[in-house]
């Protein structure tokens, strides 16, 4: 029993090092200036804060599907769907892929989630699917990854690129853990196994 937590815990230490880290750069960036901060700055930051949710672009069925995941975080993960607001302002479907492989991504010039319009085409015969990684989950798995990948870009400065990732998977298990998917399912579509595949090497 003891050990099963202790893995528990490692497993998620990825993701809470990204949550804690994040913790101490918003309370530094959002609550500490805000006392002390002229009305100018204060209305800056209100606006700042209420920045709504991403916009979405794509084919009506990817807007739907989106739509109505960020719906789902909203009520189930709500920190994921404050990281997603606070980072992402757009979400659309995009022809260059750093490469075919690629279900989404991001990059460090735009806050914006990409998503492979092939591979998404492919997702829509087995979204039904909870055991496959672009099956039931794939957006929201998606969507926690490269939000991940966002904060990394804006406050952590990390240089290891399998470092990178397994952060960005342990977002995807924390969301998946959020929205009750058996524990089981999460650790065959996130688990760490998935590092090996290497796919941010070309
Ligand atoms: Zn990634």
């Amino acid at each position: 029993m003891e050990k099963k937590r202790l893995k528990k815990i490692i497993d998620n230490a990825a993701f809470l090092f990204l949550v804690i880290a994040l913790g101490f750069i918003l309370i530094n960036y959002d609550l500490v200036p805000k006392s002390q901060a002229s009305p100018a700055t204060a209305t800056k930051q209100v606006q700042e804060k209420s920045l709504g949710e991403p916009e979405i672009t794509g084919p009506p069925e990817f807007q739907q599907e989106v739509k109505e995941a960020i719906a789902v975080i909203k009520e189930k993960a709500p920190i994921h769907h404050y990281f997603l607001c606070k980072f992402v302002t757009k979400i659309e479907t995009s022809d260059n892929p750093p490469n075919d492989k690629f279900f989404s991504w991001t990059n460090s010039q735009s806050p914006t989630i990409y998503f492979n319009p092939k591979l998404y085409s492919g997702h829509l015969q087995h979204k039904n699917d909870p055991t496959r990684r672009i099956g039931k989950y794939a957006i929201y798995s998606a969507l926690a990854h490269e939000t991940a990948h966002r904060i990394q870009f804006k406050h952590l400065q990390l240089a290891d690129q399998r470092e990178i990732e397994a952060q960005a998977l342990a977002a995807e298990r924390d969301i998946l853990k959020q929205l009750e998917v058996p524990q089981d399912i999460i650790n065959r579509i996130s688990g760490n196994h998935i590092l090996n595949e290497e796919w941010w090497e070309n």
